[in-house]
């Protein structure tokens, strides 16, 4: 479609960042043009919309950046998951394996309750680890999933393959 041809547009293949033989994608200069970001608010918030959610989760650093105008463009709280050690309150933490070791996340457990459908926001698929453990946290505190969306999904790492399980039928979409 013509706005998924003006948000791709939009993305910066950076070449061997942050390594070597890595192209990474960057959206800043999405964020930058109103015109592509209000569309990508606009996409999101209508994934948010047509599968039931009644929150918006939004995972660190870039995922915030999406999330946050989602809510408010469908009517939605939002919730922030961060990366262990950033959250005041009492927090749900999930341990997640990376290539080299281990991540973890934590989610404020009085954000999400029973009851809750939540949608899961980040700009970029990779390897799908980040986005399986949120899933894990929102289920944990008693949340329903009601899906995931992104900008983009990378393909050949395998993230949707990964994520699958955890979804547990819920739809993974990539604007
Ligand atoms: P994962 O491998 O799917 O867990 O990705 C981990 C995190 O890294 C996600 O929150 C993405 O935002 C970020 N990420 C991975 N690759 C890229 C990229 O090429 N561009 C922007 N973010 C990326």
């Amino acid at each position: 479609t013509e706005a998924r041809e003006l948000l791709l547009s939009r993305i910066r293949d950076v070449p061997d960042y942050p390594q070597p033989g890595v192209v990474f994608k960057d959206i800043t200069p999405l964020l930058a043009d109103p015109a592509a970001f209000t569309v990508l608010t606009d996409e999101l918030a209508q994934l948010c919309v047509r599968h039931g959610a009644t929150k918006i989760v939004g995972l660190e650093a870039r995922g915030f950046i999406l999330a946050a105008p989602v809510a408010i463009r469908a009517g939605l709280g939002f919730i922030p998951v961060r990366k262990a050690g950033k959250l005041p309150g009492a927090t749900l933490k999930q341990a997640y394996d990376l290539e080299y070791g281990s991540a973890e996340i934590e989610v404020h457990a009085e954000d999400l309750c029973a009851g809750d459908r939540v949608m899961v926001i980040d700009d970029v698929l990779a390897t799908g680890g980040t986005a399986e453990a949120s899933l894990h946290l929102v289920r944990r505190a008693g949340a329903e999933v009601a899906g995931v969306a992104v900008l983009m999904e990378l393909g050949f790492l395998g993230g949707r393959a990964r994520l699958e399980p955890a979804l547990e039928g819920a739809p993974l979409d990539a604007v």
